[in-house]
C-alpha cells in the first residue's frame, strides 16, 4: 500500500495498548484544507491517517504515537480513546458541507476501497477484531455524528470490517421514547453498555440515552435516525449484544 508521509506535530505518547480503530470524516471543504489543519500545531488535532477522495492515503502520525482525533469520548469504560486507538480521517464534507441539493456527499468507491485496505492492514497488525472498528459517533454520541449515516458500513462489514445486523424485524412500533421511565429502559441501557457504548443505567430515556440510540441507528439503520427505541432498533441492540457475548471480536 502506497502511503504518503505528511507529518503532523499534533501527537504525544501512548499510555495504552492499541485495541480500537476509529473512523471519521473530515467535515471540511476538501482534503487539502483538512490536511493543513491537522498538520497545524495551533489546531491541536490530528489522526494517524487521512484517506483522500481519490484513494490516496496520507500518514500524519506514527501508529505508536497518540494522535489527537477522539476528543472527549468513551468505549467499554475507557475514556482515553486517543491512547488505545488508531484514527483514520476520511475526506468527506459530511453534514458540514452538504451538496447543493442538501444531500450528504457520497464516499467514492476508490476511497472506500482504500479505507478497507488500510483498515484490514491495521486490524491484522494490531489484532483488532471487526467489533472494535468504530465511528466517532459511537464513542462520542452526544457530540459527534461522523462518519455519518451515508458512510457505507454495510459494505465494510461485507469486507470483514465492523459488524452488520442480519435478519432484523421490519416492525417499527415504538417501545420507548424520550422521557419514558421503565425497567425495560434499564435493560436497553445495560445492553448498550455491554456493547461498549458509554451508557448509564438510569431506567429513564434521558437525553444521553436518546443520543446513544441515535448513534446506533446512524450506524446500523441509517434510513431512520430518531432516537426512539422501536422494535427494529431493539432487535439491532439485542443482535449486537448477542454477537458481543458469543465472540471475542
Ligand atoms: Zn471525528
Amino acid at each position: 500500500m502506497n502511503i504518503i508521509k505528511a507529518s503532523s506535530p499534533n501527537f504525544d505518547a501512548r499510555t495504552l495498548e492499541i485495541s480500537l480503530l476509529i473512523l471519521h470524516y473530515t467535515g471540511m471543504e476538501n482534503g487539502e484544507v483538512a490536511l493543513s489543519r491537522m498538520t497545524d500545531a495551533d489546531a491541536k488535532v490530528s489522526a494517524h491517517y487521512m484517506v483522500e477522495t481519490d484513494g490516496r492515503v496520507f500518514q500524519l502520525v506514527d501508529e505508536n504515537k497518540r494522535a489527537w482525533h477522539a476528543g472527549v469520548s468513551e468505549w467499554a469504560g475507557e475514556t482515553n480513546i486517543n491512547s488505545n486507538s488508531i484514527g483514520i480521517e476520511i475526506v468527506n464534507g459530511g453534514h458540514n458541507v452538504p451538496l447543493p441539493n442538501g444531500d450528504l456527499p457520497s464516499y467514492p468507491d476508490v476511497q472506500i476501497n482504500a479505507v478497507i485496505a488500510l483498515s484490514k492492514d491495521i486490524m491484522t497488525r494490531h489484532s483488532i477484531g471487526p467489533f472494535s472498528v468504530l465511528g466517532h459517533s459511537d464513542i462520542a454520541p452526544a457530540r459527534k455524528i461522523d462518519p455519518g449515516e451515508h458512510f457505507p458500513w454495510a459494505g465494510l462489514a461485507a469486507a470483514g470490517i465492523g459488524h452488520w445486523p442480519q435478519h432484523i424485524t421490519d416492525d417499527t412500533r415504538i417501545v420507548f421514547e424520550r422521557g419514558d421511565r421503565d425497567r425495560g429502559v434499564s435493560a436497553v441501557q445495560s445492553g448498550l453498555a455491554h456493547i461498549g457504548y458509554g451508557a448509564r443505567v438510569s431506567g429513564v430515556m434521558d437525553e444521553e440515552t436518546v443520543k446513544i440510540i441515535e448513534a446506533v441507528q446512524r450506524r446500523y439503520r441509517p434510513t431512520r435516525i430518531d432516537g426512539v427505541v422501536d422494535m427494529q432498533t431493539m432487535d439491532i441492540v439485542k443482535g449486537l449484544v448477542e454477537v458481543k457475548t458469543s465472540s471475542f471480536i
